[in-house]
């Protein structure tokens, strides 16, 4: 049940909101109990005051021996209420008059002498004597009582009013504000948690919709998408996103398919071929040697075309998990032209090809050496193949910037314009039947795609800069230290 989102989110949501709710009522419970206490002072002063206008007229109006004393009878009995004591002492601390001897404090009188007894009003007293007015708490009965002392002179002496009050009635209010916290609070935090419960499932549900639907979107319907709701909020980002996802998947899963079929395509003739020649040489019972050599042969000949198809996608495909590791160091690259065109040049002849490269200054790099060679022989190849007898192969190279040129221009029939684009595509040929059938070792169409992987996995690129009519020139830009990648660009 923990592991929903909405549960965690409606949970954490309650939590937060009870200790809030909690926190506020308890400086709410507080604040009101501070009032109460304030306006009892305030009831206090205002009760002391009134008592001392009347203890002074009655001292004015009073005859008799102890007319202090009656004045002050006088007065006490007029301002006393219940919950209410007054005590006035001399100004040694001893107490001369209570409200206890009044006859009309027909209040708890046990509870007012307690009171009165107490260490800590006896404490409050003391303290009273030190000051002209003083506020106290005598924590006697539950509630307590809140004291006021107000020093005052009379007939030439010096007394003190206190006046002390019962908090009970407010104990009382606080307690029932209390007992209506205590189900209120948790009614709120029930009715917010159920309020939590339905936004969060509110909110949620166009994940959890976008989850099913994502669910059922497999290879067989990768075509499908998630519905955006809302383009703008953060769901729509997510939905748009994997929408974005599937998007390249797709375009991966594409892609690979069509490798596949093309690859399965391109084995099925020489392994067809394989087949077929091998099967008539061996239904055949009597054959010459002269035959059997020509069987070999076309066997041969399929053989390596297949291995050289093999060999093609097996680098492709490790190039793309970007498993090729590149074995770099530092050659010359003029070097390794000079030695790539030796290489081509049986091939050029035998089509009665010029094949020139009027060399180069000493070219530094730190490349590949071996993925370089099978890109130059890869051009040179293409170059010889595709340009008609007694044409011209011409190679140059030269620094460019912090980069080297390598060009190789042919005088073939070009490569016509709208077929450019596509060149360096895997298995692409722009005339497939003529590069199979002349038996000139007619590649797959891999050898391109291999070669301008080659350039960018050396930070470099390789180029169609110029085809029309009078032949083709490609160009690679390699840079003089390019690093290392294991994988294209
Ligand atoms: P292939 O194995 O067919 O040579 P590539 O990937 O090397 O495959 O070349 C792809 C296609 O580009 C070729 O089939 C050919 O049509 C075209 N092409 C490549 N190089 C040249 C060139 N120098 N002149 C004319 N066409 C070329």
């Amino acid at each position: 049940m923990l592991d929903s989102i909405r549960t965690r989110l409606t949970l954490w949501y309650t939590g937060v909101l009870a200790v809030v709710i909690v926190f506020l009522s308890v400086v709410a419970y507080f604040i009101f109990w501070r009032s109460a206490v304030q306006r009892t002072d305030a009831n206090l002063v205002e009760l002391s005051n009134s008592f001392l206008v009347t203890l002074r007229a009655e001292l004015e109006d009073q005859t008799g021996p102890d007319v202090f004393r009656t004045a002050a009878q006088v007065a006490i009995d007029e301002h006393h209420f219940r919950d209410t004591l007054y005590v006035i002492a001399d100004q040694t601390g001893k107490v001369i008059l209570t409200s206890l001897e009044t006859p009309a404090a027909n209040g708890p009188l046990k509870i007012a002498r307690e009171v009165l007894s107490s260490a800590s009003f006896q404490s409050f007293l003391r303290d009273s004597l030190r000051s002209d007015r003083l506020f106290g708490h005598i924590p006697v009965t539950e509630a307590g009582y809140r004291g006021f002392a107000q020093r005052f002179s009379a007939k030439g002496k010096s007394y003190t009013l206190i006046i002390l009050q019962s908090l009970h009635p407010q104990k009382e209010m606080m307690e029932e504000a209390g007992s209506v916290f205590a189900w209120l609070i948790p009614v709120a935090i029930l009715l917010a948690s159920g309020g939590g419960y339905f936004l969060a499932r509110k909110s949620l549900a166009p994940v959890v919709a976008m989850s099913s639907q994502a669910e059922s979107i497999g290879a067989a319907n990768l075509h499908e998408r998630l519905a955006v709701q809302n383009e703008r909020d953060e769901l729509g980002h997510l939905a748009r996103s994997f929408n974005g996802l599937l998007d390249r998947l797709a375009e991966s899963f594409e892609r690979q398919r069509r490798f596949m079929a093309d690859a399965s395509h391109e084995l099925r003739t020489p392994v067809a071929i394989l087949r077929g020649e091998s099967e008539v040489a061996l239904s055949q019972q009597a054959r010459s040697l002269e035959e059997y050599r020509e069987s070999l042969g076309v066997l041969h000949h399929e053989a390596e075309r297949l291995t050289r198809i093999v060999e093609d996608l097996f680098t492709l495909t490790r190039a793309d998990a970007g498993q090729y590791p590149l074995q770099p160091r530092d050659f010359y690259l003029d070097d390794l032209i000079a030695e790539c065109v030796h290489s081509a040049r049986t091939l050029a002849q035998a089509k009665k090809i010029s094949l020139t490269f009027e060399g180069a200054p000493e070219s530094p790099i730190h490349a590949d050496e071996s993925l370089l060679r099978r890109m130059l022989l890869n051009l040179l190849d293409n170059a010889i193949k595709y340009t008609p007898d007694f044409g011209r192969v011409t190679v140059n190279c030269h620094g460019h910037g912090k980069e080297y040129m390598l060009s190789i221009s042919d005088t073939g029939r070009g490569i016509p314009e709208e077929l450019r684009p596509r060149i360096f595509e895997r298995f692409f040929r722009a005339d497939k039947a003529r590069s199979r059938s002349e038996g000139d070792g007619g590649g797959a169409g891999l050898g391109l795609a291999i070669s301008r992987w080659i350039a960018e996995a050396h930070h470099g690129r390789l180029e169609l800069i110029r085809s029309d009519s009078t032949g083709s020139t490609f160009a690679a830009y390699l840079p003089a230290d390019s690093g290392y990648s294991a994988s294209p660009g």
